[in-house]
């Protein structure tokens, strides 16, 4: 799979205290019949660290974003939590800020192609109102000219991938 796009998306699920991805995972195997989890990689808090987790391998193509055929050439990146009414909290920010910015240098991806789920699909919210669309592509950019002159530093982030 050429990945041209990366695509953001949320559970739309409140972050309990444990970690919400394996259930996330039985969910798409178990009740929508998927061969795996539908993303390819997650964002979630766990204790005093936010989580980077393993979904589907980037080589595969995803479930995540059927408009505009973008399952084709996207990969989904969920981060666990609700985001309509409450923003994301600055750890969860920054940790999504940082792994999409690595993802992006990874994959060759430009940050203008980095888009929220609902930039393809009119009907959805996802990955929440309250995300800034506008204002993360450009902090992504930042972070991008923070890695390309070696100063990047990783928050508190522990890779599970
Ligand atoms: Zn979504």
């Amino acid at each position: 799979m050429r990945v041209r796009y990366l695509i953001l998306h949320c559970s739309d699920t409140e972050d309990g205290p444990g970690l919400s991805w394996p259930a996330i995972r039985r969910y798409h195997m178990e009740e929508r019949g998927w061969s795996d989890i539908g993303y390819h990689y997650g964002i979630e808090r766990y204790g005093p660290r936010i989580a980077v987790l393993r979904g589907r391998p980037p080589w595969v193509r995803g479930a995540h974003c059927r408009a505009a055929g973008r399952n084709r050439d996207s990969l989904g990146v969920c981060v666990v939590g609700k985001f309509d009414e409450d923003p994301p909290s600055l750890g969860v920010y920054d940790a999504t800020v940082q792994v999409l910015a690595r993802l992006a240098w990874a994959f060759h991806i430009e940050p203008d192609r980095v888009a929220g789920h609902r930039e393809f699909d009119k009907r959805k919210t996802c990955p929440g109102l309250k995300w800034d669309l506008d204002k993360l592509r450009e902090d992504i950019m930042r972070e991008m000219v923070e890695l390309a002159s070696g100063n990047a530093v990783m928050g508190d982030v522990r890779w599970l991938i």
